[in-house]
């Protein structure tokens, strides 16, 4: 039962299926446990649906719907900084400079949580935990470039504030954030909260990155234990995809060649369907700080070492206590937000999408097509760019 099937649940939570950004904040208010997320078998991305025996009709689940799509605003206080963390073991492990890792560590040393993305099911879906020990941070570290499952970070970050009264770190897309914020105001905890939001152009889809996966291993003939999405190794202007095989072998690709970011990035077809009006593309950011690719970013001495320089917004003055907690970490530099802008305006503005091409595109990855003869079907003319 999808939510657009459901129409008893879709009317009063007021946003149709193409607005809902699967925050599954609606899930984490309920308190008889009635909202499941469910797996869209089109598109591979996850949907609220109601289970009519358990629902009570409290309407929590639509007020908080509301609150996080109707009520958004945010304040205009932001600076901007070019920024790399100073352990380049970390800067290899990251996609960008490393910030994350270095607010994390941040955290963790004060005795706070951190809740990040890792891989999950033999790397063929993501989802947000939540780590007290630094052991555990490396797992969390490199960007997942897909649809992260939260569903059950609210409960957890919940729960680990009422116990603790310490501060939880959360870093993720600005959909998600938005609606951790409010769960967070709701339930009065948002005080011990510290959000990080990151650039986003949109989220691509889990079932697009599974079958990446499988034209890989159908490519190679061979079983993947590992991948990583923006790589290193070749150096930041070179970045590409390291899959490494069970067989101790490995394979790289350029990213900007690599059939899933054709999907993702050149033809915005594995996007899903609410990042299209996504309210949350502004220079008004969601979280205390925002991180990204400085993209643009040139002349200066933090290009050196070619690993990847990530730009830093702080938009608050709890981003402003966590940034002067980093200081020591990184190297920074003061840049603009207009600079922030025009490097990355897909990150805060619109993308497009033919839609006929987009159907198409989940029509034949339904038929069973490959990933590569899906885009190329669907949107042959971005072979050429
Ligand atoms: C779908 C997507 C689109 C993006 N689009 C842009 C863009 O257009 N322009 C731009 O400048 N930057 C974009 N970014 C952000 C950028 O690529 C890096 O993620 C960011 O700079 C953080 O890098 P880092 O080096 O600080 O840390 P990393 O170690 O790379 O970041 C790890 C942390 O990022 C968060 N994260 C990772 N994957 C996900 C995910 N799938 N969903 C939610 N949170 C996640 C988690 O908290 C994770 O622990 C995008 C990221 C994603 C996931």
């Amino acid at each position: 039962m999808s939510l657009a099937e459901n129409m008893e649940f879709n009317q009063p939570f007021g946003i149709c299926e193409e607005d809902c950004c699967g925050c599954a904040a609606c899930k984490a208010v309920c308190p008889n446990n009635a909202v499941i997320m469910k797996e869209n078998r089109e598109n591979g991305f996850l949907y609220p649906a109601i289970d009519e025996e358990k629902c009570i009709h409290c309407g929590k689940c639509v007020l908080i719907c509301r609150r996080i799509h109707q009520e958004h605003e945010n304040t205009f206080y932001s600076k901007a900084y070019a920024a790399t963390n100073r352990d380049d073991e970390a800067r290899f492990r990251a996609a960008s400079g490393a910030m994350f890792e270095a607010m994390a560590r941040a955290v963790l040393r004060s005795k706070g949580a951190v809740a990040g993305v890792v891989y999950t099911k033999q790397l063929k879906s993501a989802e947000h935990v939540l780590v007290q020990d630094s052991s555990e941070l490396p797992a969390l570290c490199g960007t997942k470039y897909f649809q992260s499952d939260i569903q059950g970070i609210y409960r957890e970050i919940e729960r680990f504030i009422r116990e603790t009264d310490q501060t939880v770190l959360f870093c993720g897309t600005p959909c998600q954030v938005r609606a951790l914020k409010v769960f967070a105001e709701e339930k009065r905890i948002i005080r011990n909260l510290y959000t990080a939001d990151l650039l986003c152009r949109g989220v691509p889809s889990p079932l697009a990155w599974r079958k990446y996966l499988d034209y890989l291993e159908e490519k190679h003939h061979k079983k993947i234990c590992a991948v990583k999405v923006k790589d290193k190794e070749k150096g930041w202007d070179r970045i590409g995809v390291m899959i490494t095989f069970e067989d101790g072998s490995r394979a790289y690709e350029r990213w900007f060649e690599s059939i899933f970011e054709r999907s993702f990035i050149q033809t915005n077809l594995a996007i899903r369907e609410s990042c299209f009006s996504c309210p949350y593309k502004s220079i008004h950011r969601e979280g205390d700080l925002t991180i990204g690719d400085f993209w643009g970013f040139r002349n200066s001495h933090l290009l050196e070492r070619n690993m990847g320089t990530s730009l830093m917004m702080i938009n608050s003055w709890k981003g402003e206590k966590l940034f002067q907690q980093i200081r020591e970490d990184i190297d920074c530099q003061e840049s603009t937000v207009w600079r922030v802008y025009r490097g990355n305006l897909p990150a805060f503005g619109p993308v497009f999408c033919d839609r006929q091409e987009r159907e198409e595109f989940w029509k034949l990855l339904g038929r069973g097509k490959n990933l590569e003869e899906a885009v190329n079907t669907a949107a042959p003319y971005s072979k050429t760019w």
